[in-house]
């Protein structure tokens, strides 16, 4: 099985941090030195006791570089390191250092071609022509600007087309797939580092999150698309229930520019099953082959997966909402529910509990809505600002999240018996102190992430993932954001 392997790019102001950052990478096939970010190039000192196979790479500014030397001073770095043992040296084609090309017959030459503002239009043809000179590893990099891009690299690898195995990289956010699956698009290696405005991401988050090291080109795909995406807890809350699970999966956030974009991409590639938030609830459940009726009533998903070839939609918020009152014992038929707002998060609550047997009303501060989510679900409407007399109040709005923590989205006196807060951002939230204080028994939001979170694993794999590993891997990934 065909396994690509690690580059760790290491960057720095000085030949002396740049050998001491080469020195902490730990978890790496291959270090590239970009000696053109540092400020006095040094060859020798940059590879001197170094303990991983090493790129130089010196990229002048006209590349998308640091190096502002003259052309000559750039050969004759590349050149000595070369003479000093370099494993590779990374050259730009459109460089033309055909002299250093002829010298070496291509030998320890990565060639490379990076296109910064978009996936170039003739990748074949430009492969061909950049194997044609000998070069012992060819590069492509260009900027994907929608996630469909990246199906434009996968199947260059393939026999027939070239005579070794190119270095294929989408650069951007939308491109994570080629670097997490490069096994899949056949890169011999893939790059990881600091370097996030090209869309690399570190070597840990690749490893550690993404599980770089087992990924196989026949390793199953998930992810979450959506927009914003960037702070959701999701791929590390699956990634670690794959972990556990011992399953051969992969779960990426997949940043589509739109629903089309997701579709291209998900069919292109071979996708097994996403989890599908905001803006994409509503415009995916139309593209979907089947989507069950409890999400086609609140006319939201939020979970879609491949069977045989059709694709279906379901919602879990339901259930994951209803997963901690279920654990609690919680009498639901005939509970006295207020629910505050009337969004996506409300529709699948406020249904969820009126299946239950509970007594709903919906309070928002726009009545039409609360009118339409009482409508499709079967609520009452209440008013806003939200009066006492409820058993349980559930917050479905933002109130109260990071960064604004120290908000509330109820002002009355908690009389009731029972708070559940869906913010999980932070884990306990002003409402819940309130409540706590006021001897209510509350609920937070991160049992229903988790919660919903194992539905749509179960419903993907037909494994019962580790709960418990899927709720440490939410509260580091939240920890993380706090201190970020
Ligand atoms: P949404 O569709 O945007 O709906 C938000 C609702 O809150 C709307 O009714 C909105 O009213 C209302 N709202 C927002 N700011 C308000 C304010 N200052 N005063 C009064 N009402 C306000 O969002 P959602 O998807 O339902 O999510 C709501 C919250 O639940 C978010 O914090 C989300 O992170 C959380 N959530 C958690 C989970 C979980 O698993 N724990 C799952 C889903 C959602 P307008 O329409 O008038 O703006």
């Amino acid at each position: 099985m065909n396994r690509s392997q690690l580059c760790v790019t290491v960057t720095a102001p000085s030949t002396a941090e740049l050998r001491r950052q080469r020195d902490q990478v730990t978890d790496a096939d291959l270090v590239e030195l970009r000696i053109d970010t540092v400020a006095d190039p040094d060859v020798a000192g940059a590879l001197a006791g170094r303990r991983h196979p090493v790129i130089v790479t010196c990229r002048a500014s006209w590349e998308g570089g640091g190096f502002k030397g003259s052309e000559e001073e750039r050969r004759r770095l590349l050149r000595d390191a070369l003479a000093e043992g370099a494993e590779y040296v990374d050259i730009e084609f459109s460089a033309g250092f055909d002299d250093l090309i002829a010298e070496t017959g291509g030998r320890r030459l990565v060639l490379s071609s990076h296109d910064f503002d978009a996936v170039p239009a003739d990748l074949p043809e430009r492969i061909r022509a950049m194997r044609a000179t000998g070069a012992e590893v060819v590069k492509i990099a260009g900027k994907a600007s929608c996630l469909s891009d990246c199906l434009r690299f996968l199947g260059l690898n393939q026999n027939g087309h070239h005579q070794g195995r190119a270095v294929l990289i989408a650069m951007g956010d939308a491109g994570l797939s080629t670097r997490v699956l490069a096994s899949r698009f056949g890169s011999p290696w893939t790059y990881a580092g600091t370097l996030e405005q090209i869309g690399q991401v570190s070597a840990r988050t690749l490893v550690g999150t993404y599980r770089f090291r087992s990924v196989s080109p026949t390793t199953t795909l998930f992810g979450l698309t959506g927009s914003p995406i960037g702070h959701s807890v999701s791929p590390a809350m699956h990634n670690a229930a794959f972990r556990a699970a011992g399953l051969d999966a992969v779960y990426l956030p997949l940043p589509a520019q739109n629903p089309d974009d997701f579709v291209t991409f998900a069919k292109g590639i071979g996708l097994a099953g996403a989890s599908v938030t905001i803006p994409f609830k509503v415009a995916l459940a139309e593209r979907l082959d089947h989507v069950d009726a409890a999400a086609a009533k609140i006319g939201a998903i939020n979970t879609i997966r491949t069977n045989h070839g059709r694709w279906e939609g379901r919602n879990t918020d339901g259930a994951g909402f209803l997963q901690p009152l279920m654990e609690r014992g919680i009498p639901l038929r005939g509970l006295r529910a207020s629910l505050l707002g009337a969004g996506g998060s409300a529709r699948a609550v406020a249904a969820a509990l009126v299946a239950e047997g509970a007594e709903v009303t919906v309070h928002a501060r726009d009545p039409q809505k609360a009118a339409q989510v009482a409508r499709l679900t079967g609520a009452a409407v209440g008013v806003w600002p939200p009066p006492e007399g409820w058993e349980l109040l559930v917050n479905c709005t933002p109130i109260g999240m990071h960064p604004k923590t120290g908000t509330t989205p109820y002002a009355a006196p908690l009389t009731g018996r029972y708070v559940y807060d869906l913010v999980y951002n932070p884990a306990e939230t002003q409402l819940m102190k309130d409540a706590a204080a006021a001897g209510c028994q509350t609920i937070g939001g991160l049992e229903m992430l988790v919660g919903q979170a194992v539905e749509q694993f179960r419903w993907w794999t037909g494994v019962q993932p580790e709960v418990s590993a899927m709720r440490q891997a939410a509260r580091e990934r939240l920890a993380e954001f706090q201190h970020s």
